[in-house]
């Protein structure tokens, strides 16, 4: 690599370091006191030495993505370091009283738990899939026992209600100006649906909020919704749209991005543009998954119709985990018609959708087993407050 750009100052790197929020704590590894030090050599190498509560921590895998990918957005950084200790038992008593009164006196922006994973689904342009794998995902990760959350931030070419199979309206909470989601049971976990789709009467009437409040429609569903504890926040994002992406970017510094692209290479570059832009608003790029990629004639014999290696491809231009490929499927296109998911019956991209679930799961600590940590401290000495509101919801089971 060339060292003609100069390794980033110090100060730069904390101040992104902010945006790593330690999950079972609910504040930035900066304010908590966690970040022991900064080093950054001439050849752009950043060193960084972190302390955590406990070494065995089981957040600990997941706070070292976070730190690596905030400081990889940076221009000039050649390599990323992780050193990590322990804080002493004096540190840590001033880490949780920090902790304490951040909870205390927190007064969120959104309505989102900070120990909510948020998975922002995006593709640079329409038609590969997104949807389709957005609500599958969701799907696939509450089939497997999780609280999750899915937005449909495609506010004027929202499919999720359809795909799901359920309509009528979002209702509104019990004394407070705010709206409930669908919460629908499947299998052990939840899935928590919002969608303009659930707003409004048509999609003609959804046109009409077109532009004008599209941004504000989506930070209205951030901030105005009781989600009540979750895992996973899935959003289905607009195609190619910056300006929403920017707006999720600011009121959820901590989301990060799922690419969907397609086999073809003329998506693949479009793909490459939505990820550049997640990355000047210094969102994180958990991933690229390939949708489309092969077909398989009742003969076994395998299609490529549009194109292969356009996923993986991606995922090694710009640096980030490939998740997997779904196949085409013919049972996709009906299954969402007829409102079931997919995901919920056999078939090759339910199965592989649910494997890349099966990984998110496995990488993503549940919010409600933390205690291994030091959460248990932190709720000890709050009670709830220490715990996200739940939502007054009734759930209706569906699949
Ligand atoms: P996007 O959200 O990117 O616009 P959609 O999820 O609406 O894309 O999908 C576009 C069309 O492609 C839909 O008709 C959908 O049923 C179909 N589709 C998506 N993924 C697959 C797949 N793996 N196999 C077959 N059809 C698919």
């Amino acid at each position: 690599m060339s060292r003609s750009i100069q390794p980033p100052a110090s100060e730069r790197i904390v101040s992104l370091l902010r945006d790593v929020i330690d999950p079972e704590l609910g504040s930035n590894i900066v304010d908590l006191g966690m970040v022991k030090g900064v080093s950054i050599s001439n050849d752009g190498n950043v060193g960084v030495t972190i302390a955590l509560t406990t070494l065995g921590c089981p957040l600990r895998a997941q706070i070292q993505r976070d730190v690596k990918d905030r400081i990889a957005t940076l221009d000039g950084v050649a390599g990323v370091k992780i050193n990590w200790s322990e804080l002493t038992a004096e540190e840590k008593s001033r880490t949780m009283s920090i902790a304490r009164k951040n909870v205390a006196s927190q007064t969120p922006d959104t309505e989102i738990p900070l120990t909510t994973r948020v998975l922002l689904v995006s593709s640079g342009k329409g038609g590969v899939g997104k949807s389709s794998i957005a609500v599958n995902l969701a799907v696939a990760l509450a089939s497997g026992g999780r609280c999750v959350g899915l937005l449909d931030a495609d506010i004027w070419g929202y499919s999720v209600p359809r795909m799901l199979g359920i309509s009528g309206r979002l209702e509104g909470a019990t004394d407070q100006k705010k709206i409930l989601p669908t919460t629908l049971e499947m299998g052990d976990g939840v899935l928590k649906v919002v969608s303009m789709g659930l707003l409004v009467d048509d999609e003609k009437t959804a046109l009409m909020w077109r532009g004008l409040i599209l941004n504000r429609a989506v930070r209205h569903f951030l901030e105005d919704v009781l989600w009540g504890s979750m895992d996973f926040l899935l959003v289905d994002m607009p195609p190619g749209t910056g300006d929403v992406q920017m707006g999720v970017a600011k009121l959820l510094p901590r989301a990060e991005m799922i690419i969907v692209t397609t086999p073809s290479r003329s998506v693949q570059n479009v793909a490459a543009r939505a990820a550049r832009m997640g990355r000047n608003n210094y969102l994180r790029i958990a991933g690229v998954i390939e949708n489309m990629t092969i077909f398989t004639s009742d003969d076994g014999a395998e299609h490529a119709l549009f194109g292969s290696g356009g996923g993986e491809s991606l995922a090694a231009e710009i640096g980030v985990p490939f998740l997997g490929h779904v196949p085409i499927d013919p049972a996709v296109t009906p299954s969402s018609d007829e409102g079931r998911p997919f995901v919920l019956k056999d078939g090759a991209a339910a199965e592989a959708v649910r494997a890349v679930a099966r990984q998110l799961a496995a990488e993503t600590v549940p919010a409600g087993v933390m205690g291994r940590c030091s959460a248990h401290l932190l709720a000890d000495r709050l009670g709830d407050a220490a715990r996200p509101a739940e939502a007054a919801e009734s759930p209706v089971r569906i699949g």
